[in-house]
């Protein structure tokens, strides 16, 4: 799961990780409000106004825009919030913006006395390590500087079963360059930001950039989190971060219903138990003629309300053409399927494409025979085979 930039900020904080302080708005007058208190709190004449969305390069694409008195503040407050942000990373699209982060400058006195800098956490799966990637050339795209100056990523791995020491935390400062203050800043800085990653069952920590202030403070400006969906039922105060605003609509509506869905281009909607059985339902309709324009998995426990929820997230997209369900009936019983079938078709009503079900595995015979008796235009098949046959049929 992914989280806002000013939520992962408030998490690096309760580490110990220093961050460019903010105060997150909807409003333009909640904004100036926010720069109000910085002035307080931080002595911030200047402040950053930053559009809160999933994605990155935000930058780039206009979202993030200094402002040198409360009036610029309400001006560039305005043109953000609401704005539809296209950044390299939101797809030519973009993204609504309905919140921004009003955060101190840091950056004073200006880019000369700075040094911007790279630095993240992340599971290096092939190792079983964690692994924290670092570079010199921070606040810039990290993929461009991989592919031209790749010996400028440097690479520390962390056994989790030792955690990470004191000798990388000096290695990682020493190879940054830093001297003197900056240099002790940025071991405490590693060592709280490792902290956090490991104490929040995290994917990914990426800091960009983490920034040299010009009185040698280390501070993150930037915070990109993602949190492991499997250990979120641990951290609940975590999980009501997720902001389904941000999220495929309905991509969010198959996990409500407990359904993996993933949307794809083609003609055939499907509907399977068991991920393996999906893949196999996939190549079948390939095979077909026709092109599968989902995925998805209704779990080991199918019933009619399940396959109600399955059929209506299949059914909202345009180019379904037909729609395969492919149920194996080991723990499940395939006449309750049917008879979820039956009853979520007659439900929805208005159903204008034709359905395959293929039932196999336990009461199989009697599932046919209530579907053939159903009267709605519904074909049943028990083999694979008949059920593609069936799919080429409609398609033709
Ligand atoms: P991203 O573009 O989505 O990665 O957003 P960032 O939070 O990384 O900000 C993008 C850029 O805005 C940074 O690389 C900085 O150059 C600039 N920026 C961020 N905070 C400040 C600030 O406090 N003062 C100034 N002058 N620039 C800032
Ligand atoms: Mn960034």
């Amino acid at each position: 799961m992914n989280i806002h930039e000013y939520q992962g900020k408030q998490i690096l904080k309760s580490f110990g990780v220093r961050i460019q302080e903010g105060i997150v708005a909807d409003t333009p007058e909640q904004a100036v409000e926010a720069a109000k208190k910085l002035k307080e709190d931080y002595n911030s004449d200047w402040v950053v106004i930053k559009a809160q969305i999933h994605a990155g390069g935000r930058g780039k694409g206009g979202g993030v825009k200094l402002a040198k008195n409360l009036d610029e503040v309400k001006q560039r407050a305005t043109d953000i919030i609401g704005m539809q942000l296209i950044t390299p990373q939101t797809g030519p699209e973009g993204k609504k913006v309905s919140k921004v982060l009003v955060a101190q400058d840091v950056y004073y006195p200006g880019a000369s006395e700075t040094k911007e800098f790279y630095v993240s956490v992340l599971l290096n799966r092939s190792s079983g390590k964690n692994i924290i990637m670092y570079s010199t050339e921070g606040g810039m795209d990290i993929e461009e500087v991989a592919e031209h100056t790749p010996h400028l990523i440097f690479k520390e791995e962390i056994d989790p079963k030792v955690g990470l020491q004191g000798f990388q935390t000096r290695k990682i400062a020493f190879n940054l360059g830093l001297s003197g203050n900056a240099f002790k800043d940025m071991t405490k800085f590693i060592a709280a930001l490792y902290k956090a990653y490991e104490a929040t069952d995290s994917a990914m920590f990426e800091i960009n950039p983490v920034l040299k202030t010009s009185d040698d403070k280390i501070l993150a400006v930037d915070a990109k989190v993602s949190l492991d969906d499997n250990a979120l039922f641990r951290h609940p105060d975590y999980a009501a971060m997720r902001d389904t605003n941000e999220e495929d609509p309905t991509e969010v509506e198959a996990s409500a219903s407990n359904l993996n869905y993933v949307k794809l281009d083609g003609n055939v909607g499907c509907m399977v138990n068991g991920a393996g059985l999906a893949m196999a339902t996939m190549d079948i309709i390939k095979i077909a003629g026709g092109e599968p324009a989902n995925f998805l998995d209704v779990g080991g426990t199918a019933n009619a309300t399940t396959v109600k929820a399955a059929f209506n997230i299949i059914l909202k997209d345009p180019n379904v053409k037909a729609i395969l369900i492919n149920i194996f009936g080991g723990i499940v019983r395939c006449d309750r399927v049917a008879q979820g079938v039956i009853d979520a078709y007659k439900e929805i009503g208005d159903i204008r494409v034709p359905i395959i079900v293929r039932l196999q595995g336990t009461n199989a015979e009697e599932a046919k025979k209530l579907i053939d008796e159903s009267g709605l235009k519904v074909f049943s098949a028990i083999l694979l085979k008949e059920a593609a046959d069936l799919v080429s049929e409609v398609l033709a």
